[in-house]
């Protein structure tokens, strides 16, 4: 079977899709209707956010476990370094191997209750991502994918800074990498030129259509990331019209995918907020080639 980076690779563009572990039953219920309409388009692999704390935790586990065992879609596990030792961050990529699940997003992860608070990491853990890609990559035969900010990461000196770390990654061990979401083309093509001339990492970007302008204005400040103007006032200009806005979002959406496919980007990563129909919409609208 095919890896995450020669899917990435190939000619057609692959197509992934990001899910959250629910909270609940009812989020558990809603999150495997996206899952099973979403399973249609057949992505190259879906991937399953890892909280903070171990409750959260425990559930990114059993659903990604779940996904291995019980559909056709290829699982990417996200793992962060946050309030875990490196034994404990052993058990874990242990027990995805047990499972098998074998595509792994190390990350580092943010300091829990502050997103933008100071990292401090735990006392017998991990301080960077690049040191958990090469603790995964020496307990087995995983491909580890890493994230990648266009926007510069929120607590990095320089775009020059961000590409260094993104090198470091990839000489620890990573294959692939996936990026925060992008509402600028220009912003992701100038981090994809930059680290493309000095090693062989594919950068997918993450794309989400915008169905709700409130949610989108607090999670790009939660990310440190700015919403670029052009996109906002797109927004604004619908008011609080609910159809309207989502309209828009997928407008968005699929010109910012359209342009970033043109350019070479090796597919699309969709935040999909546990929900399938405006993925869905902007996936039609581009009426891919996924056929070779
Ligand atoms: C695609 C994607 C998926 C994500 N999924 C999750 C998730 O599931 N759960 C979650 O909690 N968070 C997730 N995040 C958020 C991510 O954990 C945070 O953005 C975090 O702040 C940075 O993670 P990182 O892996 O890039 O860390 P790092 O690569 O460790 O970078 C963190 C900071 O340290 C700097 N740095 C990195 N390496 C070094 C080094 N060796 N020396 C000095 N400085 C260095 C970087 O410039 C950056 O400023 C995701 C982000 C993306 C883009």
């Amino acid at each position: 079977m095919a890896t995450i980076p020669g899917l990435l690779r190939s000619r057609r563009p692959s197509v992934s899709f990001e899910f959250f572990p629910p909270k609940d039953d009812e989020g558990e219920a809603a999150l495997w209707e996206a899952i099973r309409r979403l399973e249609r388009v057949r992505p190259d692999f879906v991937s399953v956010t890892y909280g903070a704390g171990g409750s959260t935790q425990d559930r990114t586990i059993r659903v990604t476990e779940r996904i291995a065992a019980e559909t056709t879609l290829t699982p990417l596990a996200h793992l962060t370094c946050v309030g875990a030792s490196v034994a404990q961050l052993r058990q874990v990529i242990g027990a995805y191997a047990a499972s098998g699940v074998s595509n792994i997003l190390a990350l580092r992860g943010d300091p829990p209750g502050n997103v933008r608070g100071a990292w401090t990491p735990h006392p017998e853990g991990l301080d960077h991502a690049d040191q958990l890609v090469a603790l995964i990559r020496s307990l087995g035969d995983f491909t580890i994918g890493v994230a990648a900010f266009p926007d510069v990461h929120p607590d990095s000196p320089s775009l020059e800074h961000d590409v260094e770390v993104l090198v470091r990654k990839a000489d620890a061990g990573a294959s692939f990498a996936v990026t925060q979401m992008v509402f600028d083309a220009d912003r992701y093509l100038r981090l994809r030129d930059l680290v493309a001339a000095r090693r062989d990492l594919p950068i997918t970007p993450g794309l989400m259509p915008v169905t709700n302008l409130r949610q989108i204005t607090r999670m790009s400040e939660l990310m440190g990331t700015p919403l670029p103007e052009s996109v906002v006032s797109r927004l604004e200009a619908v008011g609080e019209d609910a159809s309207a806005v989502r309209e828009v979002g997928v407008r968005i959406a699929t010109e910012l995918a359209e342009r970033m496919l043109a350019e070479g980007a090796p597919g699309l990563h969709f935040i999909t907020m546990n929900r399938s129909t405006a993925t869905l919409e902007v996936y039609d609208n581009l009426a891919l080639d996924v056929s070779s």
